[in-house]
């Protein structure tokens, strides 16, 4: 195994999203300077107040895109802040099929122009870069589960195509500028993940069906719910991209949890947690190219990464992000 790059400071574009936050506060626990920037086009803006609240000396946000220019703000962060900045996360970018649908050309932008940008200021300081990436690069996948090697079945041109070639834009800029510059920028393969932080409003299915089981209202299944996903939670995935981004690797890796389960399943998993709600099920359209089945393979993982694994059990995790959900106070209507 190569040698480890200790964070020892960080910028994270989307650090008021879901993920970039619990990546911002796991660091901030560590007493580490960290910069978030963040447009909130998506990400829930209480998570914002919760971390600056919580780590006054330690999160500085600044609300910019990443798309536009940086020279604007970029220079005005502290010293405090850069002498010590050994890593970036480009985490910025819509992520729940409702919201990338909305804002398309975003999504290609950040994803494209925003990692260049996030790019290009990683090297002025000499740090890593690790891009998310994701499980969408594989498309509606003819294999499962997908493994690292396995090219995909992607539409380049449909409802799903500025986050899919979004995100497969982003890999071959890595990969590039990896070797016209001779960096060592990396990305993770992420699989569906949730937790605590997810905005109420993101549309994807944990969320969705929390929020409408707290609400009493009928979980809104598309299609038959025979489609399947494997579902990680926020604290083991959180852990999975900090070990990957402290080696060298540049190659992509898959994280997140190999238990699959039909959607139809996580909604009786939810009906049982709501049993006193007798919450009904109400059925959809199945949106356009909407992935079947979905499941990392997680092989590469475990020899790259050895002492990472996804633990936490499906129940425990929506029990977690059910209490979050709740402390939101969404109302009971
Ligand atoms: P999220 O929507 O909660 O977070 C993304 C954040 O990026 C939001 O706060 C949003 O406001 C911000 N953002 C978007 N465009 C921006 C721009 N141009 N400038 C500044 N900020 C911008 O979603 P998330 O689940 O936390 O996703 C974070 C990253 O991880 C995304 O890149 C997403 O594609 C990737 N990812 C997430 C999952 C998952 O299951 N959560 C799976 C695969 C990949
Ligand atoms: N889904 C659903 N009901 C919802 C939201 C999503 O049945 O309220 C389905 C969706 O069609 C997909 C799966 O759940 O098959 C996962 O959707 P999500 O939006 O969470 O993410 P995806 O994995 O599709 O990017």
């Amino acid at each position: 195994m190569s040698q480890k790059i200790p964070i020892t400071g960080a910028l994270i574009t989307g650090g008021g999203g879901f993920l970039g936050s619990h990546l911002a506060e796991q660091m901030a626990k560590e007493k580490l300077p960290v910069v978030c920037v963040d447009n909130f086009c998506t990400g829930f803006p209480a998570n914002q107040n919760y971390l600056e609240k919580t780590y006054p000396e330690n999160i500085l946000f600044f609300r910019q895109d990443v798309c536009a220019d940086w020279k604007s703000w970029a220079q005005d962060i502290p010293k405090k802040f850069t002498s010590s900045l050994s890593h970036v996360f480009h985490f910025a970018s819509p992520a729940s099929p409702p919201h990338y649908q909305r804002i398309p050309l975003e999504t290609l932008w950040v994803n494209s122009v925003g990692l260049k940008n996030a790019l290009q200021f990683a090297d002025q300081f000499k740090a890593r870069l690790t891009f998310a990436s994701t499980s969408e690069v594989y498309g509606s996948p003819s294999i499962s589960p997908q493994p690292e090697s396995y090219w995909g079945n992607v539409n380049s041109f449909g409802a799903r195509s500025c986050y899919d070639e979004g995100k497969r834009f982003g890999e071959a800029l890595i990969f590039s500028h990896n070797q016209v510059h001779n960096t060592q920028h990396g990305l993770v393969r992420i699989f569906n993940t949730y937790g605590p932080r997810m905005n109420p409003d993101d549309g994807r299915v944990i969320i969705n069906f929390l929020v409408q089981a707290l609400k009493g209202q009928d979980l809104s299944i598309y299609g038959a719910g025979q489609q399947t996903r494997s579902f990680c939670f926020v604290s083991d995935l959180v852990q999975g991209i900090l070990k990957y981004s402290q080696t060298k690797l540049t190659e992509p890796v898959n994280l997140g949890n190999d238990q699959e389960f039909t959607i139809l399943e996580l909604a009786t998993t939810i009906q049982l947690m709501f049993v006193e709600k007798n919450l009904k099920l109400n059925f959809h359209k199945l949106p356009a190219d909407d992935p079947q089945q979905r499941c990392p393979d997680l092989k590469k993982a475990k020899i790259l990464l050895p002492d990472w694994r996804s633990e936490v059990l499906l129940k425990d995790g929506l029990v977690a992000t059910l209490a979050w959900l709740k402390e939101q106070k969404l109302g009971s209507t």
